[in-house]
């Protein structure tokens, strides 16, 4: 369990009753309470099966009323909730850690309005990320952002964590794509800031309380996002590379040469991509070489575009920056590449435990602890792999043991949130804090910021019921 594992203590909460379960019964009805445990068990447990809580209780709300009245009872009788999306989160955030009540929002999942002119989409949080992609897409756009749980997470789980993802570059982070948010408060107080101007500087914006801050200061019920036009060109690059100094040079070169059409510039080491070839089954379109770099360019003409990634992969095999490599702009043939680059996350999960690690750290070093945690673990790990998005500075490093190890652990925290924060990186680029790291989050928050950071979650969340155990360290 991980209250066992992560040695911590469950706070002065209030425990669920069958009063409190007839209450939530007689707002949501008897079909949207979940209280059979193996009803309740796949919200206990997170994606990449880590983290396990021992929550009683699925609420199943329909509405952001039905929200807010489930919050203010909660609120009043104490009672800790965890707000829940898509739970593919990859830091335990989306899971209970001991009998919080799960929030589930799967059930609000109505799109509400779509400007096809200012590309403004507005619609409830529990929208699945690809239903979103697919309906705007019929309409001429696409969503800001893409990922590799995108079957499967919330918009409002998107929002709540402030996801990247694959094309950060081009379309930049969720806080300059969120338009607007509607978010209940702990005391079930709504706020309405879901407008969906671009321009709107009156006052405070308090839309970015919510974004990223994992569902500990109010829950996201509403999100108004801006897309961007469907590109009527797409083309992908996959290419092989001696070395990663060559991958960085290949970077620099492709930011000036393919300039405005540049939309995904990705790396993987080669037994990240040998490693998912090989357990998830999956075709490799090159032989194997010691990095790999994926390039995409989204763009509003064919041929031009063609040409000029093309034209790039030939020059780029002149001047040895790429040792081999394919072109397409085939739907199919993309979308085995980016399959491949997309599973890699998943691949570390067959037979045997990762530990996962989200950093960014400035790209010089960017790949310098991969080698350093190999010499470190020896043979006590059975690989060691990087891959990630290079435009954004955002490694994901990825330790496969064949089954949790203490050992292993301790000789990688807090040694690898050290050495991120000597390389002055992040510990946590995209993926968040959640539950595995509140207490090493002052290797990248200064304690003056942590403070404010407390502050909030006093004025927002006074008796603290939204996903304790969460994002704030106990001790500040
Ligand atoms: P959940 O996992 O359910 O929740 C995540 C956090 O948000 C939790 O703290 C939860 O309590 C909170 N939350 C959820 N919904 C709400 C709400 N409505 N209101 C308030 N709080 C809420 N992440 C990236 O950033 N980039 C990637 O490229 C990426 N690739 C991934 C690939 C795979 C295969 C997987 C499994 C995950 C990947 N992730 C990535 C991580 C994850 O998908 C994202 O963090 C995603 O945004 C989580 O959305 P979700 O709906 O699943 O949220």
């Amino acid at each position: 369990l991980s209250s066992e594992k992560y040695n911590i203590h469950r706070k002065d909460f209030g425990r669920i009753e069958s009063s409190d379960v007839d209450y939530f019964r007689s707002v949501l009805g008897q079909d949207r309470v979940l209280t059979e445990e193996s009803d309740v068990l796949p919200y206990n447990v997170d994606w990449i099966k880590n983290c396990r809580g021992q929550s009683k209780a699925v609420l199943k709300p329909k509405s952001t009323e039905e929200v807010s009245t489930i919050l203010k009872y909660c609120n009043e009788r104490k009672l800790a909730v965890c707000p829940q999306g898509g739970n593919t989160g990859l830091v335990g955030g989306s899971v209970p850690v001991f009998d919080e009540i799960v929030i589930s929002f799967s059930l609000m999942n109505k799109i509400i309005d779509l400007d096809d002119l200012s590309g403004a989409l507005v619609c409830e949080a529990g929208c699945v990320l690809e239903n979103l992609d697919n309906y705007v897409r019929e309409r001429g756009l696409i969503m800001p952002l893409d990922l590799g749980a995108k079957g499967t997470c919330h918009i409002g789980g998107n929002a709540s964590t402030n996801a990247g993802g694959l094309r950060l570059l081009r379309y930049g982070n969720l806080h300059g794509s969120i338009l607007g948010v509607e978010a209940v408060k702990a005391d079930g107080t709504v706020i309405d800031c879901l407008r969906s101007l671009k321009k709107d500087n009156t006052g405070y914006h308090l839309k970015h309380l919510f974004i990223g801050s994992e569902g500990t200061l109010g829950l996201v019920t509403k999100v108004a996002i801006h897309c961007p036009v469907l590109p009527k060109s797409v083309n992908l690059g996959f290419f092989g590379v001696k070395n990663f100094g060559n991958v960085l040079k290949l970077y620099k070169s492709a930011k000036s040469k393919l300039g405005e059409i540049l939309s995904a510039f990705e790396m993987a080491d080669f037994d990240s991509i040998n490693f998912t070839a090989k357990n998830l089954k999956l075709p490799n379109p090159i032989s194997d070489y010691p990095f790999y770099v994926l390039v995409e360019t989204h763009g509003s003409e064919e041929t031009h575009d063609g040409e000029k990634l093309t034209r790039f992969l030939t020059n780029e095999m002149e001047s040895g920056l790429i040792l081999d490599g394919t072109v397409t702009s085939e739907p199919a043939k993309m979308q085995t590449i980016w399959n491949l680059r997309e599973s890699i996350a998943a691949a570390g999960l067959v037979g045997g435990y990762v530990f996962k690690y989200d950093v960014s750290i400035p790209l010089k070093n960017f790949y310098d602890l991969v080698p350093i945690l190999k010499k470190r673990l020896g043979d006590k790990a059975t690989k060691v792999f990087g891959y990630g998005h290079v435009g954004d500075g955002n490694i994901h490093i990825n330790v496969t043991v064949p089954q949790y190890n203490k050992e292993v652990s301790s000789m990688l925290e807090p040694f690898i949130f050290e050495e991120v924060s000597k390389l002055n990186g992040s510990i946590s680029a995209e993926h968040g804090i959640g539950f595995r790291k509140p207490k090493y989050i002052h290797y990248s928050k200064d304690q003056s910021a942590l403070g404010l950071m407390k502050d909030l979650k006093q004025l927002m969340d006074p008796n603290g019921i939204l996903n304790p155990y969460k994002v704030l360290p106990d001790h500040i």
